[in-house]
């Protein structure tokens, strides 16, 4: 996507990101922070939180808020009572991305034991569900919002192997429809973001083979994830879109 955002496309607004330690979801939390958002961070392990907080008040001045949690541990109230701490330093909040998300294993559907189907749909949807029910108060205090799923080519067109990942997926775009549809007299909108295949951790392990400097980084995704944050996008509401569009899904060639 070719798109130049205003430097301070993001001032004042408050912006919340999962997963943001790592991959995709690291680098959305600078690129945010660099247009002037203050950022609220989630995460699971603490030491990669506090890193990823120095690295953003060395390069832009700011602290920002940080929260550990587990998503494939937290119960729904664990959700309720992050919502309360979160709303303590941000009482609205102008944008979430919910990024954070586990690829499980690639093998058949009918061989993915039970205890691995629970952990990919624990992490890559209940936990954006019950994120997304707690923080809404939040949303809809913005004078505008913007809640941004993550899905998958395999959440839109079913492929083999990729199991329960591709099933969180289509479900993660289910969940934008519904609450697409519920929120359209609200001044919340939301859309999903299909980063398409990106160099990153999650897309080694799916793709070991592959030569990964044939890849985008997730800096040159950012375009997509910035526009989807901003007013530019004011008028976008209960789509899916495509951060490398045109891009056939599947392995690099
Ligand atoms: P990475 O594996 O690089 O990063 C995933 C992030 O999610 C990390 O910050 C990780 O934390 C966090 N996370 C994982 N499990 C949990 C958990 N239990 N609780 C809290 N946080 C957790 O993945 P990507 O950056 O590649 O992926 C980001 C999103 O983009 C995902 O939703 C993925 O499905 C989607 N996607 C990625 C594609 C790609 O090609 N990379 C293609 C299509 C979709 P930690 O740092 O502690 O590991």
């Amino acid at each position: 996507m070719q798109y130049q955002a205003a430097n301070d496309l993001l001032k004042n607004r408050t912006i919340l990101v999962t997963g943001a330690t790592d991959g995709i979801g690291h680098e959305a939390a600078l690129t945010y922070a660099r247009h002037g958002a203050r950022l609220i961070l989630l995460g699971r392990n603490q030491q990669k939180l506090d890193h990823v907080g120095a690295e953003i008040h060395h390069k832009f001045g700011q602290f920002p808020s940080l929260f550990k949690i587990d998503f494939a541990t937290a119960k729904p109230e664990d959700y309720q009572t992050l919502a309360q701490h979160i709303a303590l330093v941000a009482p609205t909040l102008d944008g979430v991305l919910h990024n954070a998300g586990i690829l499980g294993k690639i093998l058949p559907l009918m061989d993915t034991p039970p205890t691995l189907w629970k952990q990919v749909m624990t992490v890559n949807l209940d936990a954006t569900f019950y994120l997304t029910q707690a923080i809404m108060p939040l949303l809809l205090n913005a004078e505008q919002a913007s809640l941004i799923f993550t899905t998958s080519s395999v959440g839109r067109q079913g492929r083999e192997g990729w199991g329960a990942y591709a099933m969180s997926k289509f479900a993660t775009e289910g969940m934008m429809q519904v609450l697409a549809e519920e929120l359209a007299d609200t001044q919340v909108r939301v859309n999903c973001i299909n980063p398409g295949g990106t160099r990153t951790q999650m897309r080694a392990n799916a793709y070991p083979s592959e030569d990964s400097t044939k890849l985008k980084t997730p800096s040159d995704i950012m375009p997509l994830y910035l526009w989807l944050m901003g007013d530019d996008s004011q008028a976008t509401h209960g789509q899916s879109l495509d951060a490398q569009p045109g891009r056939k899904a599947g392995p690099a060639e």
